[in-house]
C-alpha cells in the first residue's frame, strides 16, 4: 500500500463526495471534473483512493459504477466494505449507502469474497410527493 499523493485532483474529487454525502457515478464525476481533468485520470484516482480504503464501489442498477466515501461508521468491524446495502432510487437517481450491514451466510466450500446488495426504489423525498 503506497501513501496516496493528495494531488489537487485527488483533492477536488474528495472534496465532491464530503459535499453530497451520497454516492456519485463515474459518469458524473467525469462530467463535473471536465474542465479540470480527462476521464482517465478520474478513474485512475478513484481507483486509487479505493485501494487505499477511502472509497468503496459498487455498480448501480443502471450498470454504472458508483463510489462511495468508505465510512467506517457504516462498516461491521474493520474490514469488508461490502457488507453493507445501497439504496437507488428510480425516480431522482440519488444513490446511498445504507447504514446497516447484511450478514453473510456461509456458503460451504466456497470462498466469499465480496458482496452486493442494491436496493432500488423510491428515495424519501421522492416517497412524500
Ligand atoms: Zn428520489
Ligand atoms: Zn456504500
Amino acid at each position: 500500500m503506497g501513501v496516496i499523493r493528495i494531488t489537487k485532483s485527488v483533492k477536488a474529487l474528495l472534496n465532491a463526495f464530503a459535499e453530497q454525502e451520497v454516492a456519485l457515478s463515474t459518469v458524473a464525476l467525469v462530467e463535473q471534473f471536465q474542465d479540470h481533468m480527462n476521464r482517465s485520470t478520474v478513474y485512475r484516482i478513484l481507483e486509487r483512493l479505493e485501494d487505499e480504503g477511502i472509497l468503496h464501489s459498487f455498480t448501480g442498477s443502471d450498470g454504472l459504477t458508483w463510489y462511495a466515501l468508505g465510512n467506517k461508521n457504516l462498516l461491521s468491524g474493520k474490514a469488508n466494505l461490502d457488507t453493507h446495502p445501497h439504496f437507488q432510487c428510480k425516480d431522482c437517481g440519488k444513490t446511498e449507502c445504507l447504514p446497516m450491514s447484511v450478514s453473510i451466510p456461509d456458503v460451504s466450500k466456497h470462498t466469499v469474497e465480496s458482496v452486493s446488495l442494491l436496493l432500488v426504489g423510491q428515495c424519501s423525498d421522492c416517497a412524500s410527493v
